[in-house]
């Protein structure tokens, strides 16, 4: 029988807790099959079946009715600092070196990790309910991040921040790097894997994470690619993040970041490198050709001014992944700004169509962060991290090919239900698991704190 041969595997007769039957399926398997109608079953924590038109599927004990409904393999958010939404209303009109120098690095190592909880609870939040069902969450306190994300119910890839340099004294130009300091962040970072790694049945996983090339020496990137390998993960970081790192780069060591990094071996498929913006022609190509994955953040590029070359790095072959980065969780409006700013850029209206976006979204990330093999798409026996989309609102009729709809036209709020590891943790829009006023006005309490600290001691008010 097809449905036997379908559920197969471990699941293999069993009765399906959930059907999302009827939908439309967005698979982003290999031949990048949209089912219509479609339908997919969950049990347990993973996807037992996916079935298209006329073919019979099990009677399961849940089922949503999936008529008019839009189903995704959930987002993967390659590059986020949720604790950053506490910046908000703050940050995003300084000028972009200001911004980053004197605001975000100095916030960031100010937050106690109670603020850092609260905050990335907020954070997590957010991206879950936009259809975000895996953060890779970069940070300096990630043991009270991956709790919060715990409480929230999405999947985590935590990046403990490591850095040699000062970040209370960057802001005025000081980037002396200390090797102790560069060890002791390591050694945080290894503590955090030792705790994090391969947590809650795999729902967490843990990578590598210097924050920049241009703080952290040769010695100690070297010495956090080893402990990369060692844990079998990947080395996720700003690459080219601002203009003064590439300078900064270039006279510390005569060559751009990306052949900086080249020249060390850590340029690889190992390697996700997000932002990416002042690469030349060159680095492009070598990005390209290296399998390094670039982590697309058009969002925060465009608000500090920026565009990354996401145009050349796709024509080049490059493999390509999205994140939202700091003060959102919107993984929507990223894809949007990933076709917009590419094409604004390139001045042509056909790069990083929506198919293309949707795969950048889900299975790009995936595979940058190591778990390619169990999530990014809908196919049986990956883990069940789905999102359900309502079309029925006036800005998606009419239907033709909701994918592209989606991706040109649809909002973030147009999410209705959200399935991490097969358990319904957003239902018509609001958490299953948390009170959004209880983390809102814990958010509150810890951006205010932060702020007020980052007045009260450096007396830089903005
Ligand atoms: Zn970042």
């Amino acid at each position: 029988m097809a449905v036997e041969m379908k559920v197969g595997g471990a699941s293999a007769g069993e009765t399906p807790d959930l059907a999302i039957a009827g939908a439309w399926v967005a698979t982003v398997n290999a031949e990048d099959r949209v089912l219509s109608p479609g339908t997919v079953t969950v049990t347990g924590k993973r996807i037992s079946g996916v079935y298209g038109p006329g073919e019979a599927v099990p009677l399961a004990r849940r089922i949503i009715d999936g008529g008019n409904k839009l189903v995704l393999p959930g987002f993967v958010n390659v590059h986020a600092h949720t604790v950053l939404s506490g910046l908000r209303g703050k940050t995003e009109d300084a000028p972009s070196e200001v911004s980053l120098h004197s605001h975000i690095l100095p916030f960031r190592s100010r937050m106690t990790p109670e603020g850092a909880f609260a905050l990335a609870r907020l954070g997590a939040l957010e991206s879950l309910r936009f259809g975000s069902t895996t953060i890779g969450d970069l940070y300096w306190q990630e043991g009270a991040i991956g709790h919060a994300f715990e409480e929230v119910g999405v999947r985590g890839v935590l990046g403990q921040s490591i850095s040699e340099t000062n970040l209370l004294k960057v802001g005025a130009g000081d980037f002396t790097f200390d090797r102790r300091r560069g060890q002791e962040t390591l050694r945080i970072a290894e503590e955090v894997i030792a705790k994090w790694h391969g947590r809650g049945d795999g729902r967490f996983r843990c990578v590598l994470a210097p924050h920049a090339p241009d703080d952290c020496s040769p010695e100690l990137l070297k010495d956090i690619q080893a402990l990369a390998r060692q844990h079998r993960t990947v080395i996720s970081m700003h690459v080219s993040q601002s203009r003064s790192e590439e300078q900064r780069i270039r006279a510390w060591h005569g060559k751009s970041t990306t052949r900086f990094l080249a020249d060390l071996g850590l340029l690889g498929p190992e390697l996700v490198g997000a932002h990416c913006v002042f690469l030349s022609d060159e680095d492009v190509a070598l990005y390209a050709e290296s399998g390094a994955w670039f982590a697309y953040l058009p969002v925060i590029n465009a608000k500090r001014g920026y565009a990354a070359p996401a145009a050349k790095l796709a024509a080049a072959g490059a493999n390509m992944s999205l994140g939202a980065d700091n003060m959102t969780g919107d993984m929507v409006l990223a894809a949007q700004m990933a076709t917009m700013v590419a094409r604004i850029t390139a001045k042509e209206s056909t790069i990083l169509p929506p198919r293309q976006v949707l795969r950048m979204a889900t299975m790009g990330g995936a595979k940058a962060l190591g778990l390619g093999q169990e999530i990014g798409s809908i196919e049986v026996g990956k883990r069940a991290d789905l999102v359900i989309i309502d079309l029925d609102r006036p800005h998606l009729w009419p239907v033709h090919d909701p994918v592209a709809t989606y991706f040109h036209w649809g909002q973030a709020g147009d999410v209705e239900t959200v399935i991490v590891d097969g358990e319904i943790v957003i239902r018509d829009g609001r958490s299953t698991r948390v009170e959004l006023r209880q983390v809102a006005a814990a958010a509150q309490a810890a951006a205010e704190l932060g702020w007020g600290r980052l007045w009260g001691e450096s007396g830089a008010a903005h």
